[in-house]
C-alpha cells in the first residue's frame, strides 16, 4: 500500500482503461474521483466496486474540454478528500474519419477532450501540487501519437501533442516535486475499439509481437507504478503499453 491516503483525479474512469486504473489506484490505498462525461450509471459502477474492495472514491461528472467544469471537478475532489496527488488524464474520445472527409467538428471535439482537457485538468490541478511540492501526473497517449494512423488525423494529433505537452510540463514542474510522463497504450480491449470487426482484430494482434490484444489492467498496472515513489526518478517519459507493436 505505497500509496495509502493518496488522493487521485482519474478522467474518464466510469469504464475501460479509465476505470481499471481507478480500481488499480484504489487497491493501492488511494482515494479515487471518478470522472465520466455522460454515463453516470457506469461512473457509480466503478464507485461500487471501489467501495466493495474496501477503498474510497466518489463519482463527479464533469467535461474535461470546459474550463468551469474542470475547476469544479477540481473543487468537488479538495472539498472532499482535502488535497489531489495524482492526476491521470485518461478522457479521450474517437471521430475517425479520412482526410478529406473529416468534419471540422470531428477535428475539434476530439482536439477539445483529447489535448485541451488535459491542459485544463493539468493546470487546474498544478496549482495545489506547486504548493504541497509533490504530485504524480500521468496523461494516457497512443501508440498512434507516435506512428500516426490513416484515418485518425485528429486523433494521432491530439496523442501526439500530449507528448509535447507532458515533456514541457515535466520541466516546468520538475523542481517543484511535480513528475509528469505518459503512457501510450497499443490497441486495447474497450468500448473504443470493440466496434472493429473480429477479423480485424485478429489481423492486429497478428502484427503484435506479444501475440494479443491488451486488457485495459496491462495499462492501470504501469499507471501505478508510473504515479508511486518507486517510480521517483523517471518524468517526462513515454512508455508504450502496445505488446511490443511499435518497437
Ligand atoms: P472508452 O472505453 O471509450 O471510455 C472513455 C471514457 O472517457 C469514458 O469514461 C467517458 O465518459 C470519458 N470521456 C469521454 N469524453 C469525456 C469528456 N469530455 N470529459 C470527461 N470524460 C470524458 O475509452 P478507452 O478505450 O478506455 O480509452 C481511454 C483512454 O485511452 C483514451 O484517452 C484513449 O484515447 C486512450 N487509448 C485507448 C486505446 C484503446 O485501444 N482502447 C488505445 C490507445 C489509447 P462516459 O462513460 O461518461 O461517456
Amino acid at each position: 500500500m505505497v500509496l495509502n491516503e493518496s488522493v487521485a483525479i482519474v478522467t474518464g474512469s466510469g469504464r475501460g482503461i479509465g476505470r481499471a486504473i481507478a480500481l488499480e489506484l484504489a487497491a493501492a490505498g488511494v482515494k479515487v474521483v471518478v470522472n465520466y462525461a455522460g454515463r453516470s450509471e457506469k461512473a457509480e459502477e466503478t464507485v461500487s466496486m471501489i467501495r466493495e474492495a474496501g477503498g474510497e472514491g466518489i463519482a463527479v461528472q464533469a467535461d474535461v474540454s470546459q474550463a468551469a467544469e474542470v475547476d469544479r471537478l477540481v473543487q468537488t475532489a479538495l472539498d472532499h478528500f482535502g488535497k489531489i496527488d495524482i492526476l491521470v488524464n485518461n478522457a479521450g474520445i474517437t471521430r475517425d474519419g479520412l482526410l478529406l472527409r473529416m468534419k471540422e467538428a470531428d477535428w475539434d471535439a476530439v482536439l477539445s477532450t483529447n489535448l485541451k482537457g488535459v491542459f485544463l485538468c493539468t493546470k487546474a490541478v498544478s496549482k495545489g501540487m506547486l504548493k504541497q511540492r509533490s504530485g504524480a501526473i500521468v496523461n494516457i497517449s497512443s501508440v498512434v501519437g507516435l506512428s500516426g494512423n490513416a484515418g485518425q488525423a485528429n486523433y494521432a494529433a491530439a496523442k501526439a501533442g500530449i507528448i509535447g505537452f507532458s515533456k514541457s510540463t515535466a520541466k516546468e514542474l520538475a523542481s517543484r516535486g511535480i513528475r509528469v510522463n505518459v503512457v501510450a497504450p497499443g490497441y486495447i480491449c474497450t468500448d473504443m475499439t470493440e466496434t472493429l470487426p473480429e477479423g480485424v482484430q485478429h489481423e492486429i494482434s497478428q502484427r503484435i509481437p506479444l501475440s494479443r490484444l491488451g486488457r485495459p489492467e496491462d495499462v492501470a498496472k504501469v499507471v501505478r507504478f508510473l504515479v508511486s515513489p518507486e517510480s521517483a526518478y523517471i518524468t517526462g517519459q513515454v512508455v508504450c503499453v502496445d505488446g511490443g507493436m511499435e518497437m
